[in-house]
């Protein structure tokens, strides 16, 4: 085997060594370096699994281990034991001083593999912690502080990363420093780190409005705007001025250009402004209810509760309907997935699919991937794909595919791209007098678990979108079959999955036909394609293949050569261009994630006190900046009390600069394309904006926070201060879905994080 001696372990010396006792060889990789003590202490391991688990770990689960103690992204095949081969790893990097954690595909999986492997870890002596969403404040705390391997989502911790941003003292942050974000292992990697890469995780709150004077002006003029001033662009979910509009704007604002630097603020408004007056619509974005607007939630079309617009927008509506102006959603602090991982020194993950996705590794995080071989070859037979004319024939073509399969008792897997499909074909087959089909449709995952468990059952039939039940192994058989269900199954033909459409990465057809074939099983994939797939409608497959004489029916397979080659060729560009709008969308977000990481890092280092000058500021800006108000307050409330409400001043002053700076990048972002049209580089002009606006933080910092002590110098108690401090209501975190490069996006997922709310109010 050649990867064996890539990573240089050696087998025979770790079966050896695991024959001793445990207490023993623990003792023996205390301490040490080199690959004796690496045997050694992989030798521990096994000798743990063996007696927590009775499960003797395979060659290739020891090459897995090393591979991500050595940072790489491991792809090793569904149902070969990555789970076990992360604790491995694990128990590697812990002998090493390291601090773990484990990120599963939701809390189900985590959960799982948490109770799952704990028994390892009580042998090994690790200490073992599980985060999900029901943890509690202070088990997180305990965990994040004490345990030496975590086991939770990305979610979890990257809403306790944004958390922590907006605390006031170090008791009250989860994470510990030194370093907090140490290594990480990302099961199902490839979702994680690349298909969600994007998604950010967002905390946001409501605060007090204010409409400032000029808003005003523009919203009056904008009010009276007829349709031949303005457009509407549905894409981006917003609306344009027309020449005639830019016309008169800069007619009544009385200027040159619009588009001009200075104008800015003016654009700013006028956008919010036009948005609120002609793109968001009662009844179908809100409703007004007593007295206020109440969002409607697009995915459930309930009303969202505790759930304002960003920003101004919020006060722009409120006056389109003539309501008093309240309050405004604020976001205090965002996260992409891919920015998160890369907070961590180190990372490795692991996933059935990892190589056709090599190239996003590499980009993305600068990671290797490492193909660790199946401990027994796989015995699946994979079939060629069958094209249909349109997708009448082809869903067609899989029903009657499906009551084959069923007719020898072979278990199917269907694998569909939306819930919609999904229970359209169960229907299909409902009326072809197929009944018990099972159909997954993401209620949620414990349930999901619970079907996709036993689709290797003797005649399932279970019909799922492609990730549903990641993770959840499929036994032939089903989870609590014997041995003679299981021969029956193989008798049939192991589990048949079923394709039903080409994904725009291949890596999307590889997940679902993993599930087949597991620890050398038989098994059979067939994939249905159509011309009308939305990948072949989105390059234009038709146009490619030109004028062809299709069979007639046109119901019939087509298998002309040249109609593959082209489909290949449409999978091809497809993947090439979501790599290159990764690419493209790294420059846009590049800076803001380094100016995030210089503030985040500052808060934190001021707020633990672990460094008192941690701002780029004197830190006695009263002092310095308002000599006379200061003595003023001295007098009046004490130096020491004045000190302490400056250092609170200081940390909320920091956040609502912070969320400033969101604000108008995410606004600058969207104004970006219309300086494309003068013919600048949109990224580049952006970066240069964000920059500038970046530096101007610290002079907006300190006038901030001198504007609160003239205030308070007015005060009659000092406590009346905290009223002053920005502290948004109703913090919640939520993820976003980003489409294009424009920001559109809507919650998919509201968490009301009551403690952040509590603490902080009083
Ligand atoms: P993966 O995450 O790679 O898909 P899992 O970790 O879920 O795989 O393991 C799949 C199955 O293989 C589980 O039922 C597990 O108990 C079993 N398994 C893992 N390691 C071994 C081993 N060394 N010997 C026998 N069975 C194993
Ligand atoms: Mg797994």
């Amino acid at each position: 085997m050649i990867a064996v001696n890539r990573f240089g372990i050696n087998f025979s010396q770790i079966r050896e060594n695991a024959k001793l006792k445990l207490s023993e060889l623990l003792k023996k990789t205390v301490s040490g370096s080199g690959d004796d003590v690496q045997t050694l202490r992989l030798a521990a391991c096994c000798n743990a699994a063996e007696s927590a688990l009775g499960l003797v770990a395979f060659n290739e689960q020891l090459i897995a281990a090393t591979a991500l103690y050595s940072n790489r992204i491991v792809e090793m095949k569904t149902g070969e034991g990555k789970t076990l081969s992360a604790v491995f790893a694990a128990f590697l990097l812990k002998c090493e001083g390291r601090k773990i954690h484990i990120f599963t595909f939701n809390d189900y999986l985590a959960k799982r593999d948490y109770n799952w492997m704990k028994p390892v870890y009580d042998l090994l002596g690790v200490k073992v912690a599980l985060i999900v969403e029901k943890t509690p404040f202070n088990e997180r705390k305990s965990a994040y502080n004490n345990a030496d391997v975590i086991y939770s989502t990305v979610k979890e911790c990257g809403f306790d990363f944004l958390r922590d941003f907006m605390v006031f003292d170090s008791e009250s942050t989860v994470g510990r420093e030194d370093p907090r974000f140490d290594f990480a292992i990302f099961d199902e990697a490839d979702s994680v780190l690349i298909d969600e890469a994007r998604i950010p995780l967002v905390i946001a709150g409501d605060v007090d409005a204010t409409v400032s004077d000029e808003f005003v002006k523009v919203f009056d003029f904008a009010a009276a705007f007829t349709e031949e001033d303005y457009g509407i662009n549905h894409e981006t979910m917003g609306v344009f001025l027309t020449d005639e509009g830019v016309r008169k704007t800069e007619e009544h604002f009385r200027t040159d250009n619009l588009y001009d630097e200075e104008n800015i603020d003016l654009r700013c408004n006028m956008d919010t402004c036009l948005k609120a007056l002609f793109y968001l619509k009662e009844n179908r974005d809100y409703v007004v209810k007593d007295n206020r607007i109440q969002l409607i939630d697009a995915l459930t079309g309930r009303i969202a509760q505790h759930r304002l617009l960003p920003g101004p927008l919020q006060s722009a509506v409120e006056a389109k309907h003539g309501l008093k102006v309240t309050e405004r959603g604020v976001v205090t602090g965002v996260i992409p997935i891919q920015f998160f991982a890369r907070q961590y020194q180190e990372i490795a993950g692991m996933t059935g699919t990892a190589v056709s996705s090599a190239e996003e590794f590499e980009l993305l995080y600068g990671l290797e991937v490492e193909v660790v071989p199946p401990h027994k070859p796989s015995k699946r037979t994979d079939h060629l794909s069958a094209v249909y004319y349109d997708s009448e024939s082809k869903w067609k073509a899989v029903t009657e595919k499906i009551l084959q399969i069923h007719k020898k008792k072979q278990p199917v897997l269907i694998g569909t791209s939306s819930i919609e499909e999904s229970e359209n074909l169960a229907q299909m087959l409902h009326k072809s007098g197929l009944d018990s089909v099972s159909v997954l449709n993401a209620k949620n995952d414990e349930m999901e678990a619970e079907i996709i468990k036993n689709a290797g059952k003797l005649s399932a039939v279970t019909v799922s979108t492609n990730m549903a039940g990641r993770g959840i192994d499929i036994k032939l058989g089903g989870a609590a079959g014997d041995e003679s269900d299981y021969h029956e199954v193989i008798k049939a033909g192991g589990l048949h999955i079923i394709g039903t459409t080409l994904y725009e990465n291949t890596r999307m057809n590889e997940q679902l036909n993993g599930r087949s074939g597991r620890q050398g099983d038989v098994g059979e994939t067939s994939l249905f394609i159509a011309l009308d797939d939305e990948i072949m409608l989105k390059y234009d497959l038709k146009k490619a293949i030109g004028k062809l004489r299709y069979p007639k029916p046109a119901t019939d397979e087509i298998t002309s050569k040249k109609v593959r080659k082209e489909i290949e060729r449409t999978q091809r560009i497809a993947q090439s261009k979501l790599l290159e709008e990764r690419k493209r969308l790294l420059r846009f977000t590049m800076i803001g994630e380094k100016h995030r990481d210089i503030i985040f890092k500052k808060r934190s280092e001021y707020l633990s006190g672990a460094n008192e000058s941690a701002l780029p500021i004197s830190l006695d800006i009263w002092k310095n900046y308002a000599e006379d108000e200061y003595k003023k307050a001295v007098g009046k409330f004490g130096e020491e009390k004045l000190q302490a409400a400056q250092r609170e001043f200081i940390l909320s002053a920091i956040n609502e600069i912070w969320c400033d700076y969101l604000e108008y990048t995410s606004e600058l972002r969207t104004g970006i394309h219309l300086r494309a049209v003068a013919g600048r580089n949109p990224s580049e002009e952006y970066n240069i904006d964000a920059e500038v606006y970046f530096e101007g933080a610290e002079g907006r910092l300190v006038d901030k926070v001198v504007e609160a002590l003239v205030a308070l110098t007015d005060f009659e108690q000092l406590d009346d201060y905290r009223t002053n401090l920005f502290k948004p209501k109703n913090a919640r975190t939520f993820l976003m879905e980003e489409s294009g490069d424009e920001l559109v996006r809507k919650p998919i997922l509201l968490n009301i994080f009551e403690e952040v709310d509590e603490s902080e109010s009083q």
